[in-house]
């Protein structure tokens, strides 16, 4: 595992926990790749990689709707552009800080080499809670924001895009404060309205590829999501997708949650009410416990610190979506899905099991779909809008949403055929860290050390 590698990031930064997560992972899944070929190691690519190429820090203050000042830290990791401008989220949320975004944008980098779409690894964000601010003062943080941003970013050095906490209002805000600044249109951000450069499906990717990295691994053992009943965690952007592709597989949706508590619905929330979630959520900003008020046959249980387990988790089921946040299934989550039937977990959101919750599901052989492979649907189809902005054209909703889901095909094959090749077919999450690692260094390898 490169014990000498790895304690020199820990103490380097001896705070950024999730970073050392992520970076521990990889190494582990990399260990056959580095007996394969040691001019990686010789090159020193595994100390090169684990260092951003740049790290952007930076004041936002901005004014309240009652004049106060506020100020808040944004950030932006460009990680590794071995392989294409930086691309990557960007996330609004308290909980964001240097580690959470190291990390991201170290997952990042690997998810990208895997669409098969030339795009370097980044992310950023803020602590900025959208939560409870009003559209102007949303706007206004998104233009300070963007005041600073503007001189590191362009649409062939990096591209962000949205992630927690930033959708298509906050998207909308930086791309016109972008364009004003810069005097320029270009596809410097993707995740943009339909009426000014979006792309169709975009919405849709994150959710619709991790259903659809699902289905590959579902035919592996000869199955389809009909009939299958599956928990689907948060309730905001990867969630609304995952639950509407889930429901046209033929395949029962029973949970959904956000920060507050989570919904169990035994009749599956059907397409109705997903419009209603929707309308909750990106529209009024409400609440998932309305739900309950809403369709009163559902249970509403909510967040309780003093439990070691997360309810949602515990229901009886098939397929499991996080889909909410990093390390929101630990290691009892993760005993109890298995305990309670699911035997295919695909991850919408980025990092959502804690180490000891994945050995549990890798030592139990079931289909596991980590992140950096199952949620790449969504940056491919920020590449798909990229190309679209760079020819000034627009394609269909059929031709965007055939050509992610081939390249959910595409980075399922790549993993699956990885993990066999290091002699351990089931596991997708060494797949995954392998081929996409191997695809970044062999482009490092090429550049020289730069
Ligand atoms: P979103 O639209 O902001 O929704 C996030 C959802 O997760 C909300 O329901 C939120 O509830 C819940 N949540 C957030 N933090 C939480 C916490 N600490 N505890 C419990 N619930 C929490 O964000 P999103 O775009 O769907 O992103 C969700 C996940 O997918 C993230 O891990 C993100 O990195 C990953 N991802 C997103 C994309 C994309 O294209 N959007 C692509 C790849 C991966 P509240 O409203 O109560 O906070």
């Amino acid at each position: 595992m490169l014990p000498e590698v790895f304690g020199k990031v820990v103490e380097r930064d001896p705070g950024q926990p999730e970073f050392h997560q992520a970076v521990k992972e990889v190494l582990e899944s990399i260990e056959g790749v580095l007996e394969k070929h040691p001019e990686y190691r010789k090159a020193k690519i595994v100390e090169r990689i684990v260092e951003p190429e740049r790290v952007i820090m930076f004041r936002v203050p901005w004014v309240d709707d009652s004049g106060e000042v506020r100020v808040n830290r944004g950030f932006r990791i460009e990680m590794n552009s071995a392989i294409g401008p930086y691309k990557g989220g960007l996330r609004f949320h308290p909980s964001v800080n240097l580690g959470i975004l190291k990390f991201l944008a170290f997952e990042q980098v690997f998810k990208n080499a895997l669409t098969t779409i030339p795009m370097g690894g980044g992310k950023g964000g803020s602590d900025f809670d959208p939560k409870g601010k009003s559209d102007l003062e949303v706007m206004r943080f998104c233009q300070s924001f963007m005041s600073e941003l503007f001189r590191h970013i362009g649409p062939i050095t990096d591209v962000p895009a949205g992630d927690i906490g930033v959708g298509g209002r906050e998207i909308g805000f930086l791309f016109g404060q972008y364009k004003k600044l810069r005097n320029e249109w270009s596809g410097v951000l993707t995740g943009k309205g339909l009426t000014y450069g979006g792309s169709l499906i975009r919405p849709e990717a994150t959710g619709y590829g991790s259903v659809y990295f699902g289905e590959e691994m579902l035919k592996t053992r000869g199955k389809s999501y009909q009939g299958l009943t599956c928990l689907v965690s948060g309730s905001g952007n990867v969630s609304q997708y995952t639950v509407q592709k889930i429901n046209q597989l033929g395949g029962k949706v029973v949970t959904l949650s956000d920060s507050n508590g989570v919904i169990y619905d035994e009749a599956g929330i059907n397409p109705e009410k997903l419009a209603f979630i929707m309308d909750l959520k990106n529209v009024r900003r409400g609440r998932i416990s309305e739900y309950r008020d809403k369709y009163p046959s559902a249970v509403y249980t909510p967040v309780n610190a003093d439990l070691d387990y997360n309810p949602l988790w515990n229901y009886k089921a098939d397929c499991a979506f996080p889909s909410a946040t990093q390390n929101e299934i630990n290691a009892k989550d993760a005993q109890n899905l298995v305990n309670n039937g699911v035997f295919l977990v695909s991850e919408g959101a980025n990092m959502p099991t804690v180490p000891d919750g994945v050995d549990i599901f890798l030592q139990h052989k079931i289909l596991y779909g980590p992140g950096k492979a199952a949620n790449a649907g969504g940056v491919a189809t920020s590449g798909l809008e990229m190309a679209q902005n760079a020819t000034f054209s627009t394609w269909s909703r059929d031709e965007v949403d055939a050509k992610l889901h081939n390249i959910m095909i595409s980075i399922h094959r790549q993993a699956k055929s990885a993990a066999e090749q290091y002699g351990q077919p089931w596991n997708y999450v060494l797949g995954a860290n392998a081929a996409g690692f191997v695809k970044v260094a062999d482009a490092m390898m090429a550049q020289g050390i730069v």
